[in-house]
């Protein structure tokens, strides 16, 4: 709506604020498709608290941008009048890249709006120096955005475990990769000729969940990845928790009770080094269950039936149920989202998980909603985060 020249003059603090509010409703209306959608204006009106006029200015703004279109199938509410069209999320035109880096791979995947994986590849790393990983990962992006022509990428989320800092754009420090100060955000930026943002995983999932998974709608959500790397993030309501320089959910030296392994940091029993994968492993092969450093086999061989392998999924499990629980002390969330790989597959890791958190707030703990994706939508949703929390940046002309 244009402004007049007498407004502009007599109240700049007003204007700055109604530029706020209209970036904040387009963020509610997209975000109200994105839940309800095919949803009708009045609906959305209706659910948001805004006004029909406002819902109606924004859903045209947001079909110019290409984020939103009227969905297929006309209502026609009594027969008179024009059809009612509900809108919809538009996931025919843009993509968004993800990057997200693990030690061991890199995974490039496209997602489309609603945080579902169109392609995906994972990159063994040959080499884990930051120049080599980058590289390969912008190489793979574009090998994935050849094979759909006619989607066009609005920008790339990175996700990348350590200590993570999402204003710079920066990995401050990855112990286990080797990475100090590494500018992803700027070499992959260069590399791709599109937007980056890069968060850390365990917060983007978090994301994840919030925007596409099981999560959506809780008041408050505490997502706890265990991997190779173990973290934490923390969200109540829509604002995950950062921290100064993002340094909020490093918890693998949060000691765990009995553990016993030694850690690099010299102290016994640390989060990460007692859960990771590689830990896994090593306690698999040295009972005889496999013979590789691969967890999805322990998987294989607790699904084929091996009591071994079960039982140290199962333990793992409960481990990790314990240092939920500490956490579930300190932070007392609505919903734990758990991303482990025991969990995923098994119901007693589960149970046993639910067991050690403490069962009269099981009802609280979840697995992943993404356990064929995570690491994909861990890396879309850091970019479709920025895009739900402000679409009127996302221009076209800015592609
Ligand atoms: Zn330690």
């Amino acid at each position: 709506m244009p402004r007049t020249a007498v407004s502009t003059l007599v109240s700049p603090v007003p204007r700055a604020a109604d530029s706020d509010r209209r970036r904040t409703s387009a963020s509610v209306v997209l975000r109200s498709v994105l839940e309800h959608g095919p949803v009708a204006r009045s609906t959305i009106a209706r659910l948001t608290g805004l006004s029909p006029a406002s819902v109606t200015e924004h859903c045209a703004r947001l079909t110019e941008l290409g984020l939103i279109r009227e969905s297929a199938q006309p209502r026609r509410s009594g027969g008179v009048g024009r059809p009612h069209l509900p809108v919809d999320l538009d996931d025919t035109g843009f993509l968004v890249g993800g990057v997200h880096v693990a030690v061991p791979y890199t995974t490039v995947a496209l997602l489309d709006l609603r945080g579902r994986v169109v392609a995906r590849r994972e990159l063994k790393h040959e080499r884990t120096d930051p120049g080599w990983v980058l590289a390969r990962a912008a190489e793979g992006l574009s090998g994935l955005l050849a094979g759909v022509p006619g989607r066009r990428p609005l920008g790339v989320g990175v996700a990348v475990g350590g200590w993570v800092d999402r204003e710079t754009g920066s990995v401050v420090e990855h112990e286990l990769l080797g990475w100090r100060e590494v500018p992803v955000r700027e070499v992959l930026g260069a590399r791709t000729g599109l937007p980056v943002h890069v968060d850390g995983h365990a917060r983007a999932l978090v994301n994840g969940e919030r925007l596409f998974g099981r999560a959506r709608g809780s008041g408050s959500v505490l997502h706890l990845f265990v991997g190779n790397v173990v973290d934490a993030a923390f969200a109540t309501h829509d604002e995950v928790h950062h921290g100064p320089r993002s340094a909020a959910g490093a918890i693998a030296h949060l000691p765990v009770p009995g553990g016993s392994e030694p850690c690099p940091c010299s102290r016994t029993g640390c989060l990460q080094v007692e859960l990771s994968e590689r830990t896994l492993c090593r306690r698999a092969r040295a009972a005889g269950v496999i013979g590789s450093a691969n967890p999805m086999h322990v998987v294989a061989a607790a699904a084929a039936g091996d009591a071994v392998a079960r039982r140290l999924l199962v333990e793992r499990s409960r481990a990790t149920g314990r240092a939920a629980g500490l956490l579930l002390d300190v932070l007392n969330p609505e919903t734990v989202v758990v991303t482990e790989v025991g969990v995923i597959h098994f119901e007693d890791c589960l149970s046993a998980l639910r067991e050690a958190v403490g069962t009269h707030r099981a009802a609280a703990v979840l697995p992943t909603s993404f356990p064929d994706s995570v690491l994909a939508v861990a890396a879309g949703s850091v970019l479709l985060d920025v895009l739900f929390r402000d679409p009127l940046d996302v221009s076209p002309e800015d592609i």
